[in-house]
């Protein structure tokens, strides 16, 4: 579904990926996993078109998208939850949900689609008149990740959903996301530094040092690997 192939980025003189390489099926998930600066966050800015790659090609259902803009890469089918959430907080829960779907025409799909968010998260449907910047942290991701559904995406990109939540918010997050990939049919390429529990909820995972992979395997294969049981897991 998405092929990465060798791309390299930069901000400015500052190369942040140095020939990274990934490919993702459809219906996978997978996890990029790495330290602080490793360019987690960087590839999924390349993927999305707001970093686009400096060379390197990035190929999303058989059409080349690492020139194209971010709104065109949407389009396709690709949407991004930012890490930090970034929701409109002076918006009502609903404006923020209408927002990810600004690119769209199709009022029927939408509203299977709101239906489909407010029942995955029934908090956001009590709280929709409310502004998203009054919600916790929890329901706040809740509404990025609901924000970003609302695009209809086929590949979904998820930058750190755990970060700054509690553990047991963390645990319904992540058992969110294995339900939207298995009864919403969405592929999701997910950045953690929480390595532990994405490789729980992953199918895959990559590791990612100083802007290039250098480790790719079945997800349980990664989480029982010595190295990255030392490096990443805290084992
Ligand atoms: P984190 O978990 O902290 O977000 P990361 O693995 O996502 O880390 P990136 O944010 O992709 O890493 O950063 C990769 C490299 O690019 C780092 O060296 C970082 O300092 C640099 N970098 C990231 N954003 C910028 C920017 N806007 N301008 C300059 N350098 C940047």
């Amino acid at each position: 579904m998405l092929k990465i192939d060798n791309i390299k980025t930069f901000y400015g003189n500052i190369q942040a990926l140095k020939g990274v390489t990934i490919e993702v099926s459809e219906g996978e998930v997978i996890t990029l996993i790495g330290a602080n600066g490793a360019g987690k966050t960087t590839t999924l800015m390349s993927i999305s078109g707001v970093v686009p790659p400096r060379s390197g090609e990035i190929t999303f259902q058989g059409e080349k998208i690492h020139k194209k803009s971010p709104d065109e890469i949407v389009k396709l089918g690709i949407s991004q939850v930012p890490e930090g959430r970034r929701i409109f907080p002076g918006l009502s829960v609903m404006e923020n949900l209408e927002m990810g779907a600004f690119l769209r025409t199709d009022k029927a799909g939408i509203k299977e689609d709101l239906d489909y968010v407010l029942d995955l998260f029934p908090i956001l449907a009590e709280r929709k008149s409310q502004a998203g910047g009054t919600l916790s942290g929890g329901e706040q991701q809740m509404l990025a990740i609901s924000r970003a559904l609302m695009a209809k995406p086929k590949l979904l990109l998820l930058d750190e959903p755990s970060l700054g939540l509690a553990p047991l918010i963390v645990k319904r997050i992540f058992d969110i996301i294995t339900k939207i990939n298995q009864e919403h049919n969405t592929t999701i390429f997910l950045v953690e530094q929480n390595a532990n529990m994405a490789l729980q909820v992953a199918h895959r995972g990559y590791v990612m040092e100083n802007g290039m992979i250098t480790l790719v395997d079945d997800a349980k294969k990664l989480a029982a690997n010595e190295e990255v049981k030392k490096a990443y897991l805290g084992i």
